[in-house]
């Protein structure tokens, strides 16, 4: 494990933006997790981990509190569970892009229609990581994390995660670091069905439709570029949260009203009701590339915020706000940011 003093997080987040780390320890050997405990449990402020920082908005004056940089790798394919799926163990380290790709080459069906999506395994229930019909809540069995309030190592099942749309019991809270974790898959070649229209337009087919692992992938990953929703470096909308405010929960009332006005209304397996956030974003007004903030815009391909040039927290977080109040005013739901302010 390496520990470092004062080194800039900016580059470490996908959005490019934040101040330094006090002190961060980068984690590549589990073996090593102990060390870190000792060096965290010595110092001012709960320790915050930090994964591939794609869904965190770093202060300016960065963090105080010492960082962990989750960098373990490792995927174990393990024997089968009573009901005849098959067990994979990750480190919460590894990418989950290139988890998605070896479940698929080892015909394994449940996170393919999560490619595409940027960040480490080990953040993924964090906020119950979802997109096109398939999240984390479908396959994860347990973590294996540290408990810092407790000062030992713990197991939480999938149900003590209490994994909702976008958020568990992990979110907001700093109480556990995530090791490893425990999915439970299926064999098939064939994908989940197809249940967003986008997907199955892309692969031309039916709603409900099966298809290969790898084409569905794919489909995924087209539709995603489209809206600039797959991390590219020769992108200009590169420097991105992803959709930094959640699909807000509306009521059955108003979620008739939406559709009457053409908004897309989705249910969700947790029970709740939802208007796309950035189908609400241009209805407030904003056109893609609108400017926000200095150095903060709309994307130029979909309604969310990105970085530019002169951004920095303080401007980021101006933005959020007046994108929050517009949305407000114009359309009467109330949006809630996403992303972890860190700092
Ligand atoms: C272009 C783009 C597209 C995206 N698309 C989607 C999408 O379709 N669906 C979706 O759900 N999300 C999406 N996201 C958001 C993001 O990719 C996910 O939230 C991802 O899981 C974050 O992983 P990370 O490793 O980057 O976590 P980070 O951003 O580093 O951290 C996020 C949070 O998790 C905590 N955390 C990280 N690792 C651990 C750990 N090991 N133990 C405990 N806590 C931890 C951090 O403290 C922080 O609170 C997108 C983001 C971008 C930039």
């Amino acid at each position: 494990m390496r520990i470092t003093y004062g080194t800039p997080l900016a580059p470490m987040t996908t959005l490019g933006i934040g101040g330094p780390a006090t002190a961060l320890a980068e984690l590549d050997d589990p073996a090593d997790f102990p060390e870190f405990v000792a060096f965290a449990q010595g110092r001012p402020g709960g320790p915050v981990c930090l994964g591939a920082g794609s869904n965190v908005l770093i202060g300016d004056a960065g963090c105080t509190a010492p960082v962990l940089r989750m960098a373990t790798r490792g995927i174990r394919v393990r024997d089968r569970d009573d009901d005849r799926r098959v067990l994979v163990e990750v480190q919460a380290g590894h990418p989950l892009g290139e988890l998605v790709r070896t479940l698929i080459a080892e015909n394994l069906t449940g996170m393919e229609m999560l490619a595409g999506i940027p960040g480490t395994t080990g953040a993924t229930p964090v906020q119950n990581v979802g997109a096109y019909g398939q999240e984390i809540s479908d396959t994860l069995v347990h973590a294996v994390a540290w408990d810092w309030k407790l000062r030992r190592r713990v197991v939480l099942d999938a149900a003590a995660c209490a994994l909702g749309h976008r958020t568990s019991a992990l979110k907001h809270s700093r109480r556990w670091t995530l090791l490893s974790l425990l999915f439970a898959l299926r064999r098939s070649p064939l994908s989940a069905p197809v249940t967003y229209r986008t997907v199955a337009a892309e692969l031309d087919v039916p709603v409900g439709a099966r298809v290969p692992l790898a084409e569905a992938a794919q489909a995924v990953l087209a539709v995603r570029r489209g809206k600039g929703m797959v991390l590219d470096c020769a992108d200009g909308d590169r420097r991105s949260a992803g959709s930094v405010f959640l699909s807000p929960e509306v009521s059955r009332a108003r979620a008739a009203r939406l559709r009457r006005d053409g908004a897309p209304v989705n249910d969700f397996p947790d029970g709740t009701t939802r208007v796309s956030a950035s189908w609400l974003i241009h209805r407030a007004g904003y056109e893609l590339g609108a400017p926000v903030a200095e150095g903060v815009r709309v994307s130029s391909r979909h309604h969310t915020l990105v970085a530019d040039e002169g951004a920095n927290a303080a401007r980021f977080h101006e933005a959020i706000s007046a994108v929050r109040r517009r949305v407000l005013c114009r359309t009467g739901v109330r949006l809630v940011s996403e992303i972890d302010f860190i700092g």
